[in-house]
């Protein structure tokens, strides 16, 4: 179905949080984790959902959403209730992936090497407070239905010549076709995951630790 290729796949938020995340979580919990972030591009959350996945430049409504799982996730282990604290971190993540794939972040990073050979892409840094704070920061607007038929490949190049360059289907780094730059929005969401993670468990007990890692 051509809605399933208008994000990033699967197989990449899971290989993200298997590099970022399987040292310290069980092999249960990483699958829970993996499974509540593939779950937010199911159908009914690509719709009116733009915080699930920085769709539209919906930074401050992408942030508050990620603070509302960290929180979600916090009181859920004080519950003691292991598997939402694991759903709402994976959602918290899936927002955190979504970031480097649909806004221009890794074009401000990439443009300050102005022509010469950028660094390698285990080099970026993914809270640059300058760039999270450039005037020029934005992401991918959906333009609806047109963006749709972006995704079939035979009216790709069709598409394109019509959709603005401010859209989601022009500025997506959702899969290694779109280049280059692909490399750096995976190693940026790595590290970010990793942050989100040791921002999350800041101040966790012993107890509340051993129940979110599940080992
Ligand atoms: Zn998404």
């Amino acid at each position: 179905m051509a809605y399933n290729q208008t994000i990033m796949l699967t197989q990449y938020h899971v290989q993200i949080i298997s590099d970022a995340l399987a040292d310290c979580f069980s092999p249960r919990a990483l699958s829970a984790i993996a499974t509540a972030n593939n779950h937010q591009d199911r159908l009914s959350g690509q719709f009116g959902h733009n915080e699930y996945h920085v769709d539209n430049n919906a930074f401050k409504q992408s942030y508050d959403y990620i603070e509302e799982q960290r929180t979600l996730t916090v009181a859920s282990l004080k519950a003691n209730d292991a598997e939402s604290a694991w759903f709402a971190f994976g959602r918290l993540t899936h927002t955190a992936h979504d970031f480097y794939a649909h806004s221009n972040y890794i074009d401000l990073w990439l443009s300050r090497f102005d022509g010469a050979t950028p660094s390698a892409p285990t080099e970026i840094d993914p809270v640059d407070s300058t760039l999270l704070n450039h005037p020029n920061l934005h992401s991918g607007k959906v333009y609806y239905p047109l963006e749709l038929f972006y995704f079939i490949k035979p009216l790709r190049r069709f598409v394109l010549s019509y959709i603005p360059r401010d859209s989601h289907a022009w500025m997506n780094l959702d899969s290694p076709e779109q280049g280059f730059k692909f490399d750096y929005a995976m190693q940026a969401a790595i590290k970010r995951t990793k942050i989100e993670f040791d921002k999350t468990t800041l101040g966790f007990s012993e107890e509340m630790c051993r129940l979110f890692l599940d080992k």
